[in-house]
């Protein structure tokens, strides 16, 4: 058969991108783009290493507001279009920059959101990335499929990250992303827990927030063979350094969260 124009597209793009992570979650809220951001920040510590955040997440892609780069725009050239830079070694493309109307993606059918997401692999000048995040919308959508399927044609990934709070509803889902990953056969490096804890800024006391904060991702992890990569506690200051685009590893570096990145 004769091959796919986009698909060589897309290989050509990816060709210069070392590692590949996507980062899933099954439930919305659960802290998915957080943690996109905060690993982005984390790995772009070191001078050395180009970072690059993909976000995908179609109907509510968060990381330009998260990143603190909102207001920006993407410009176009003859390569593409080129990410917006965040600082020398991380940069930025997301569907919102793409997006007339924040809202439109909402109603969206499929087809079209997969053009889209094709579109998107095919048309971003990323250059050369030691580490692409990709922030993908909730669940295990017709996207998502199709996400994969673009992303493995142009090479392996290196893996999936799931992220989960320790509420029961949460938990069950990270058993159909398990079952996305092994269908689409996207290697799991292993699941994040957030929001388990809440240690109180005037008092230090330390509440576990979810009736199964206490060991729940520790038991979903062991039945499912897969690995706890770390449990992060819920910090009203990175909630408000998102909300701001700050860095919260600059303005907070010696905080629980912070430190559980190193
Ligand atoms: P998702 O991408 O899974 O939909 P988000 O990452 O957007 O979820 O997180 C939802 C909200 O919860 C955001 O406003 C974010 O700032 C906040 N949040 C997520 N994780 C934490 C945390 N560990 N501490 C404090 N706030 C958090």
């Amino acid at each position: 058969p004769k091959p796919d124009a986009d698909i060589e597209f897309i290989q050509d793009r990816f060709r210069k991108i070392k590692h590949k992570i996507l980062i899933l979650s099954g439930k919305g809220g659960v802290g998915k783009s957080t943690l996109t951001s905060n690993l982005a920040r984390a790995l772009a510590a070191d001078p050395t290493k180009q970072v690059a955040i993909l976000d995908v997440d179609i109907c509510g892609p968060s990381q330009p507001r998260m990143m603190g780069v909102e207001n920006e725009e993407v410009h176009s050239s003859a390569d593409g279009w080129t990410p917006v830079g965040i600082q020398p070694n991380l940069t930025l493309m997301s569907i919102a920059f793409l997006l007339g109307n924040k809202d439109d993606a909402v109603i969206w059918r499929g087809a079209r959101k997969n053009g889209m997401i094709k579109q998107f692999l095919k048309d971003v000048d990323w250059g050369d990335v030691d580490y692409l995040l990709i922030d993908t919308p909730p669940g295990t959508s017709d996207e998502h499929i199709s996400l994969v399927q673009f992303l493995l044609q142009a090479g392996p990934l290196d893996g999936a990250l799931i992220i989960s709070t320790p509420q029961e509803v949460s938990l069950l889902d990270v058993r159909k992303e398990v079952s996305f990953c092994m269908k689409t056969k996207v290697p799991i490096l292993g699941v994040v827990e957030n929001m388990a804890r809440f240690v109180c800024p005037n008092c230090a006391h330390t509440t576990m927030l979810f009736p199964n904060s206490t060991g729940g991702a520790e038991k979903m992890c062991a039945d499912s063979n897969l690995e706890l990569l770390a449990q992060l506690p819920l910090d009203p200051a990175l909630a408000k350094a998102l909300d701001n685009g700050e860095d919260f590893f600059e303005t907070h570096p010696d905080s629980t969260l912070a430190t559980s990145f190193k």
